[in-house]
């Protein structure tokens, strides 16, 4: 297998996967969706609350508030060793919210949550929460807790994860001079016009959907659009949780000790 990177960003990553086949790009996306865990506020304790809102609607904006990730410092409360419902330092984190508005209308963002542990922030300062009046009021305590996207989404680390096939494009061996339907219908502007002669303008733009392929008037001997069967191209888009090839690195990860947790039970079957 080889791994070509062809964007990485703090929130991005897109990569060419060769020689991998559907049943594993599947599951490392379905992990990156629902296993790899992250970070999300799953408890409230309102102090006070006197704006129009309920308190159920405020602590289920606020789980949906994404918050940076710390993988390595912190454990899932089912594997943690306090084994306490309330949670320990290492399986909660807590965030304290007071806000009040002395004059006029004012939104109250996720920036005025403060973290016990500067680490685990919300990932952007500008997520409103609510929107408070004259003389309203919002006090609460949040926990935070690792969690799976499995349980509930707020704990899906991944905005985005999905792959595609490498596309294949074989352009007319012939020039087309009187003909550019392929080149003005494609929606991704894959094609271009090279001296008469239909041209590749980004291959990896192309999502197959095959509408070149129709509008060509010379089918058959025309343009041909396939794909290669052991190449992807794989797009993660984190929420800012976690690094996106951390996401996958963890999907791997979980990946290996499933299998690994299979084959002991395989080896347990009496002979
Ligand atoms: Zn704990």
């Amino acid at each position: 297998m080889k791994i070509e990177v062809l964007e990485k960003d703090e929130t991005n990553l897109r990569v060419i996967i060769r020689d991998a086949d559907v049943p594993l790009m599947n599951a490392l996306r379905r992990i990156a969706l629902a296993e790899v865990p992250s970070m999300a506020i799953d408890e409230v304790v309102m102090i006070e609350n006197s704006s129009i809102l309920q308190d159920e609607m405020i602590a289920h904006r606020l789980g949906l508030v994404p918050l940076k990730t710390d993988l390595d410092s912190y454990s899932l409360p089912e594997d943690c060793e306090c084994k306490s419902e309330f949670g320990c330092p290492q399986c909660r984190v807590t965030l304290t919210l007071n806000a009040e508005s002395n004059e006029g209308t004012r939104p109250v963002y996720s920036g005025e949550l403060v973290s016990e542990n500067p680490a685990i922030v919300p990932v952007a300062d500008k997520i409103p929460v609510i929107k408070l009046a004259k003389g309203q009021k919002l006090k609460l305590e949040a926990y935070a807790r690792l969690g799976k996207g499995k349980v509930h989404a707020k704990w899906q680390p991944v905005c985005m994860c999905a792959y595609k096939y490498y596309p294949k494009i074989e352009t007319p061996s012939q020039e087309c001079a009187d003909c550019t339907k392929c080149v003005d219908l494609c929606p991704h502007k894959v094609l271009s016009m090279k001296s008469n002669k239909v041209d590749i303008r980004d291959l990896l733009a192309c999502n197959m959907c095959m509408d070149c392929v129709e509008a060509c008037p010379k089918k058959g001997e025309g343009i041909k659009v396939s794909w290669e069967k052991s190449n992807f191209i794989m797009n993660i888009e984190s929420t800012g949780a976690l690094p996106p090839s951390r996401i996958l690195q963890e999907a791997t990860k979980i990946l290996d000790k499933q299998l690994n947790d299979f084959e002991e039970q395989l080896k347990a079957i009496p002979e």
